[in-house]
């Protein structure tokens, strides 16, 4: 292909992938006037304090079995953890590090290093439970047609795995991984996810992250809801916090599933039953939430436009890497349907796979599709690896057990 077509087809594509299927309807929209609740993720829905204290239990019995004062080494790992937020933040690395610096400070030998650091590591190789109603009560929301955006704070790699290696994930419009939570944070979320932060409800078990900074964005404290009964570990314990005398407070999901005016919480969830029945495509459909889409378009599923509106170049070209690239044996495609760029794949024998097929409400043609390559050639882009990455942690941790 000669230079200036190239650019020209790179330039066409590009604008294809941008357009995407986004209904010109829901582009511009005025603020979302379906009901929002952005709730935090660790020891709000699932149990992570837990698997940090019984880390420590473990460091110190293994430290006792060698001989090593269990008090002492608690204590030095603690001081190594306070002093490293400094400079790791909330780096996966700071807890594995700290436990195995923990030991060799007090003259463990380099096996007992070892294990200390495989203690802390498997953290995070663990997967989290659920806490009562978690499920119940995001998939009750679902149901009764509110947005739900995770906010959670931490190491990216650690929270992804953490949140799409849960079963909550079926329940989520999308999920936000900060550094920090801060009045601006809230503010920049409501912003891009086009919600009014006069209506949006907030939850979570930390004052200082997930409450009061949420109110000073604009977050009626009426609609802020405190899980005041759960494992906080001492760095978001740290000042005094206090929450408004008209914030509220629950001690369970279902006292906060009551605040938020839904019926009494069953203790199942009700299944989503908007997935493809392919393994791979279902998979693929599982993950894909709001924050996968370019900005302009983030605030589509908020306003109502069906999960996967926006994201079939994505979820094609994810499709493509996941089944092994240029050896899957599968041609993307584009054709115009109901008002936009619509992206599928053939494969070998000339079958049809859409992953996103279930935005329309008219059946595609296919016959008239176009051979077509991606953006960024035979590598996946920076938000298919996203997907990928995804679509690896929901099968490493997601698998339902009923
Ligand atoms: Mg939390």
């Amino acid at each position: 292909m000669k230079p200036v077509r190239r650019l020209v087809t790179t330039l066409a594509l590009a604008l294809a992938v941008l357009v995407c299927a986004a209904p010109a309807v829901v582009l511009g929209a005025s603020k979302s006037s379906r009901p929002t609740l952005v709730v935090d993720f660790d020891d709000t829905l699932v149990r992570t304090q837990p698997l940090y204290d019984r880390a420590k239990k473990k460091l110190q019995a293994l430290a006792k079995s060698a001989g090593l004062d269990p008090q002492k080494t608690l204590a030095t790992f603690n001081a190594l953890q306070k002093e490293r937020m400094k400079t790791l933040g909330f780096s996966r690395e700071r807890f594995p590090s700290s436990m195995r610096d923990a030991v060799k400070k007090l003259g463990g030998s380099a096996k007992l290093q070892q294990q200390a650091y495989e203690i802390g590591n498997a953290v995070f190789e663990t997967r989290a439970h659920n806490y009562p109603h978690a499920e119940a009560l995001l998939s009750t929301l679902k149901h009764q047609g509110w947005n739900v955006i995770v906010l959670t704070k931490g190491d990216p790699d650690v929270q992804r795995a953490r949140v799409f290696g849960s079963s909550l994930v079926d329940y989520v419009d999308a999920v936000e991984i900060v550094k920090d939570k801060s009045a601006r944070t809230f503010r920049s979320l409501f912003r891009k996810y086009n919600v009014d932060s006069g209506k949006v409800w907030v939850a979570g078990n930390s004052l200082r992250s997930d409450v009061l900074p949420a109110i000073d964005a604009g977050v009626a404290p009426e609609r802020a809801i405190w899980l005041s009964a759960r494992g906080s570990w001492a760095h978001e314990l740290a000042g005094n916090a206090k929450l408004p005398a008209s914030g509220r407070t629950a001690k369970s999901l279902a006292e906060a599933g009551k605040l938020l005016g839904l019926p009494r919480l069953k203790k199942y969830a009700r299944p989503r039953r908007d997935l493809p029945r392919d393994p791979l495509l279902r998979d693929i459909a599982r993950v894909l939430t709001a924050d996968l889409l370019k900005p302009r378009y983030a605030a589509m599923p908020m306003a109502g436009a069906h999960y996967t509106t926006g994201h079939c170049y994505l979820a094609v070209e994810s499709l493509y890497h996941l089944k092994g690239g240029a050896k899957s044996g599968l041609k993307p495609q584009t054709i115009q349907h109901e008002g936009g760029p619509h992206w599928f794949a053939r494969d070998l024998s000339d079958k049809v796979h859409d992953p996103t097929a279930a935005q329309f409400a008219t059946p595609v043609n296919y016959a008239n599709g176009r051979g077509c390559g991606f953006l960024t050639g035979d590598k996946p882009s920076a938000r298919t690896r996203e997907v990928m990455l995804r679509v690896q942690a929901l099968r490493k941790y997601g698998r339902r057990r009923r």
